[in-house]
């Protein structure tokens, strides 16, 4: 169990190494809905590698964090703001943003949206990893 919790505080340590890196990279903007002036922390996108890596990770704010969290409760004006993100030329941001809009079913913007988007085998394979 002591193993375990090691484990985990390491990964914790890893991952708030990555933090400048990731203020960089986003402008200290959430890197989903680019709302600044906001507590921001790294969230691996799954599937979890084995090692922490920035690549797959993504520098969020707490709410879009609870929308990724909470399926049952996603908000899908609040999820109009995945309209930029999701022609992210990052990976990570792309699959994330790109994941929450499939799962709002019925709404047209969303599809539109979707339909428009060019995708990279990469990313079509990040996201069959997804479901
Ligand atoms: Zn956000």
């Amino acid at each position: 169990m002591a193993k375990g919790f090691d484990k985990h505080q390491q990964r914790h340590y890893i991952l708030s190494e990555f933090g400048k890196d990731l203020a960089r990279r986003s402008g200290s903007r959430c890197e989903l809905c680019e709302t600044a002036h906001t507590a921001l922390r790294p969230y691996e996108v799954p599937p979890i590698p084995h090692e922490p890596h920035i690549d797959q990770c993504i520098f969020i704010c707490d709410d879009c964090r609870k929308q990724i969290d909470s399926p049952k409760h996603r908000d899908n004006d609040y999820l109009r703001c995945l309209n930029r993100s999701a022609w992210s030329e990052i990976p990570a941001i792309q699959v994330m943003a790109i994941y929450l809009l499939q799962s709002l079913s019925k709404e047209i913007w969303a599809e539109d949206l979707l339909d428009q988007l060019y995708l990279t085998p990469e990313v079509e394979q990040w996201l069959d990893q997804l479901k």
